[in-house]
C-alpha cells in the first residue's frame, strides 16, 4: 500500500476545501492558534513513516491525552478500574453533567471529561508522583523522549475551568472521587496541556495498532487490553459524533479540542491529523474530512 501517494493526494484535496469550523475559544490559549495549520503523519507497523504540512509542529493534544492516562491506569490496576466508570458511549457532549445524576456519579466512559477526571483520581491514589510517572509512562511508548506539560495551557484552562470544577465536585458528592478535587483537577488540566506533533503522536500510539507492543518491542498493554482500548476509542472517541466517525471513517480514534485526531487501524498503522478549527461537535473539521477521504481512497478501514 503506497500510503505516501494517498496521503499526498488527500492532503491536497482537503487543503483546498473551505475550513468552516471554529477554534476552541473557551480555552483562551487555544484561541490564539493559527487556524490554518494543517498537518498529518502516519506510522505503520511495517515501518513506513510519512508526514505532510505542519506535521512536525507541536500542538495541544487536549482530550487525546485521555487515552494515555487510561492506558496507564489500565496497565497498573487491570479490570478493577471498570468499577469506577463505564464503557458505553454517552451520546452527550464531552463536558456534560446531565447523565451523572441518574448514573450516581459513575461516568459513562473514560473519554468524556467526567471519566477522565475519575481516571486522574485513580492515578493520584495509585502513583507516587502522578505527574512525573505519567510522563515516564509516555516516554516509554516511543523513542522520542521530548515530552512536557505546558504550564501556560494548563493555567489558561484552569482560569476558566468552571465546568470541570463542577463535574469533579459533583462526582465527589457521590463518593467516586477519593482525593482532594483541586489536586485531581490540577492533574487533569496538566494532562490536557500535553503538546505533541503529529509525527510524535502517531509514533506514540503505534503500540495500539501493534497488539499493545511498541516498535522497540516493549509490551505496554496485553493484547486483550489493547483490543479494549481500541474498542473504546471506536465507540466513545469522538463524543456524540463517535457513530459518525465509525460510519464515515471506520477506524478507532480519539479527538481533542486542540484540533488533533489520532486514529488506529489495528495491525496496520496509527495516523495523526491536526487542523485547529472544530465542527459543532468539537472535532477537527478538516481532520474528520481528511480521514474520511483517506480510508475511502486507501480502502483500508476496520470494516
Ligand atoms: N481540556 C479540555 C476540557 O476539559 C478537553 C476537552 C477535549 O479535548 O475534548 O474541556
Amino acid at each position: 500500500m503506497d500510503y505516501k501517494e494517498i496521503i499526498e493526494s488527500v492532503y491536497q484535496k482537503v487543503d483546498t476545501i473551505e475550513n468552516t469550523g471554529e477554534l476552541a475559544t473557551y480555552i483562551p490559549e487555544l484561541a490564539t492558534i493559527d487556524p490554518e495549520k494543517f498537518g498529518v503523519h502516519i506510522s505503520t507497523i511495517s515501518n513506513t513513516n510519512f508526514g505532510l504540512g505542519n506535521f512536525q509542529e507541536k500542538f495541544s493534544i487536549q482530550s487525546i491525552a485521555k487515552v494515555l492516562s487510561l492506558c496507564l491506569a489500565y496497565k497498573q490496576l487491570g479490570e478493577s478500574i471498570w468499577n469506577r466508570l463505564g464503557v458505553e458511549p454517552s451520546g452527550s457532549s464531552f463536558n456534560s453533567l446531565v447523565q451523572l445524576e441518574s448514573d450516581n456519579g459513575i461516568p459513562r466512559n473514560p473519554f468524556i471529561n467526567a471519566g477522565a477526571i475519575v481516571i486522574a483520581d485513580i492515578l493520584i491514589s495509585n502513583l507516587k508522583n502522578p505527574r512525573e510517572d505519567l510522563l515516564s509512562f509516555i516516554k516509554s511508548l516511543s523513542a522520542n523522549k521530548n515530552i512536557a506539560y505546558s504550564p501556560k495551557i494548563a493555567a489558561s484552562e484552569k482560569s476558566v475551568g468552571y465546568r470541570n470544577v463542577a463535574l469533579c465536585n459533583f462526582i465527589k458528592s457521590y463518593g467516586n472521587i477519593h482525593n482532594d478535587p483541586e489536586e485531581v483537577l490540577d492533574f487533569y488540566f496538566d494532562l490536557c496541556s500535553l503538546e505533541f506533533s503529529c509525527e510524535h503522536l502517531s509514533e506514540l500510539f503505534l503500540f495500539l495498532a501493534n497488539n499493545g507492543q511498541t516498535r522497540q518491542g516493549k509490551q505496554i498493554l496485553t493484547k486483550s487490553q489493547s483490543k479494549r482500548i481500541n474498542a473504546l476509542m471506536q465507540t466513545c472517541g469522538f463524543y456524540d459524533e463517535s457513530g459518525e466517525f465509525a460510519f464515515k471513517v471506520g477506524l478507532a480514534g480519539k479527538s481533542g479540542v486542540g484540533g488533533g485526531i489520532i486514529a488506529i487501524h489495528p495491525n496496520q498503522y496509527a495516523i495523526a491529523v491536526w487542523s485547529p478549527k472544530l465542527n459543532k461537535k468539537g472535532n477537527s473539521y478538516k481532520g474528520m474530512r481528511f480521514l474520511e477521504e483517506f480510508t475511502t481512497l486507501s480502502e483500508q478501514s476496520i470494516f
